[in-house]
């Protein structure tokens, strides 16, 4: 357990990198209290009431019923979202409005209509946007064919795709300069997939979203292979599907493990580290996040039967909450910050309530923003 002046030190120093990080224009949100932290490899030691740092905070004895609330640490906002929102931002800022994005920016809708409300006009397709508009790609990446449409017609874009992403990208075009069928592990009809799709020709690409999919799966005879994978799938569901792949075919060429990105094997870590502890678990996230979805299974695989996804503190469930004594939560990679405080408050209004807060790693990731945003 960590004494409290060397708690008191942390969080300071945390304090004051993040004021550091907000001068500099890289964080957007602010947190509204300081909470107790749990550092340490949760692996080794995963937090329990005993041994996790405690603070009560509200409290009021007597008169509510006593709940933890376990926050799963990382969670909420990562790189990739930051750099897509102030794209947007920064864009209004420069230009004007109306910006057009094309598709939720991040699949977030308090994040979308926030953005609305700033001038952002949101469309799913090229054609909505009026000759000379200005057009933003969301960070789930696009096919090749909409930024060469956006030439075409002549408008001014900015490419939000997350830079993890069209790593992924390139990836799938070096497979396929060397002569590789390519295999990609993801869910059919997400944004991502699209994109990364739509990198190569029609059909040098084939979908495999499950096990399933794995085994039955013929691909051209002799023909060379290679595995890519989404960004934002669950961390062991793709490793049963690449044991299959690497299984069946051999030689297949990919990447060291997956291509899931540091984010979403963070909040997946985070879950399951506090999942096992809690009565109830909540994921804020909007129902078309594939990492946050993905959050909510893994939070049940790994011992909470009962855990669910919401958008918003007033989506939560107050009679399922009336059984709990322990309840996790945490957000997707999409969720802002400030939808977690209001969910905090939610509980602090019904419940004398300890935060406590398990942090599985830190993130320091930031990515550079659009030369055309930042020089003058
Ligand atoms: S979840 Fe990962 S891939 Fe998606 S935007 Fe965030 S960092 Fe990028």
């Amino acid at each position: 357990m960590i004494g409290t002046q060397k708690l008191k030190r942390r969080i300071e120093k945390s304090n004051q990198k993040r004021r550091l990080r907000k001068a500099r224009g890289t964080v957007t949100k602010q947190r509204t209290e300081e909470k107790p932290r749990y550092y340490g490899p949760m692996s080794a030691k995963p937090p329990t009431t005993m041994d996790a740092i405690q603070v009560k905070q509200g409290s009021d004895p007597g008169k509510k019923p006593p709940l933890t609330l376990l926050l799963a640490a990382p969670r909420g906002f990562c790189a990739g979202v930051e750099r897509a929102i102030r794209i947007v931002e920064l864009a209004i800022e420069k230009y004007g409005t109306p910006i057009y994005v094309r598709h939720e920016i991040v699949h977030n809708r308090s994040v979308v209509e926030g953005l609305e409300k700033l001038g952002a006009i949101f469309i799913e397709e090229l054609d909505e946007a009026p000759e000379g508009a200005r057009v933003i790609f969301s960070a789930h990446g696009v096919p090749k064919s909409v930024p060469q449409d956006a030439k075409r017609r002549q408008l001014f874009y900015l490419d939000a795709t997350c830079p993890l992403v069209s790593k992924v990208h390139v990836e799938a075009e070096r497979h396929h300069s060397a002569g590789r069928t390519i295999i990609l592990v993801g869910h059919a009809g997400h944004p991502e997939v699209i994109g990364t799709m739509g990198q190569l020709p029609d059909g040098a690409v084939m979908l495999v979203e499950s096990v399933a999919d794995a085994e039955r799966l013929k691909p051209p005879e002799n023909a060379a292979l290679a595995y890519i994978t989404q960004t934002t799938l669950s961390v062991d569901d793709t490793a049963d599907i690449v044991a299959v792949l690497k299984r069946r075919f051999s030689s297949i060429a990919g990447p060291h493990k997956d291509d899931i990105c540091y984010a979403t094997t963070n909040r997946q870590e985070a879950i399951k580290a506090i999942a096992p502890h809690a009565d109830l678990v909540f994921v804020i996230g909007s129902a078309n996040s594939s990492n946050s979805q993905r959050l909510v299974e893994v939070a049940r695989k790994a011992g909470a039967s009962n855990a669910r996804l919401i958008e918003n503190a007033d989506a939560i469930d107050w009679t399922a909450v009336a059984r709990a004594r322990i309840v996790g939560l945490s957000a997707g990679a999409s969720a802002p910050e400030v939808l977690v405080d209001e969910v905090i408050d939610a509980f602090r209004k019904r419940f004398d309530l300890t935060v406590e807060e398990a942090i599985v790693t830190r993130e320091d990731v930031e990515f550079k923003l659009p030369r055309a945003l930042v020089t003058g």
